[in-house]
């Protein structure tokens, strides 16, 4: 079994998710499944609502990227390859006060095709759980915490177009509008 992506405007992408409390293999093979779909599509962060799926669990694996940005996970700077692709569950963000914004481009496996700037800290610092259960902090900067920023989003509904600013916004509206009528085309079409 494959997990599809799902593509903007499904309403799932809008959902809140819930928060997990069972740890079984379910959770780790679902885990497993959305690491196979985000490296298939080539993206480096997934979000189970992008598979249709509203829980608080997103995928991470910033081993294929040539940004610089730096990290500190459970307190020491372990190497990417120990520890990516990561699953985070039930993450809590903070953003430390003053942090530097940057603005960079941006994109999503939910929007084929569609790039725009998006400002966003810095730096953010991070609780979760692995798939086991097992409580992490994670502190990380430049693209990673742009990673970790975006994927909480789509964690709580929130899109990347949701904090575009309004003229990048604007260069991507109509790509947006005519993806969200081919997404409601093709989930209207009749089941045969
Ligand atoms: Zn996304």
């Amino acid at each position: 079994m494959s997990l599809g992506i799902v593509h903007y405007n499904d309403p799932v992408l809008r959902k809140k998710g819930e928060k997990i409390t069972v740890f079984d293999d379910s959770l780790a093979s679902f885990a497993a499944q959305m690491v196979i779909a985000m490296h298939a599509a080539h993206g480096i962060g997934l979000a189970a609502q992008q598979v249709g799926r509203p829980i608080q669990l997103c995928v991470v694996d910033l081993r294929g990227t040539e940004a610089e940005f730096d990290w500190k996970i459970d307190g020491a700077r372990t190497p990417l390859e120990l520890f990516m692709p990561m699953v985070v569950a039930n993450p809590k963000l903070t953003v430390a006060r003053k942090t530097p914004t940057i603005t960079s481009e941006e994109g999503c496996l939910s929007f084929p095709e569609i790039r725009g700037d998006v400002e966003r800290a810095g730096a953010v610092a991070a609780k979760f759980q692995d798939q086991a259960g097992l409580p992490h902090t994670l502190e990380c900067t430049g693209l990673f915490a742009r990673c970790m920023l975006h994927e909480i989003d789509h964690l709580n509904g929130i899109l990347f177009i949701d904090r575009m600013e309004k003229e990048a916004r604007g260069a991507v509206d109509e790509a947006v509008k005519a993806l969200a009528k081919r997404t409601r085309d093709g989930r209207t079409a009749a089941p045969t």
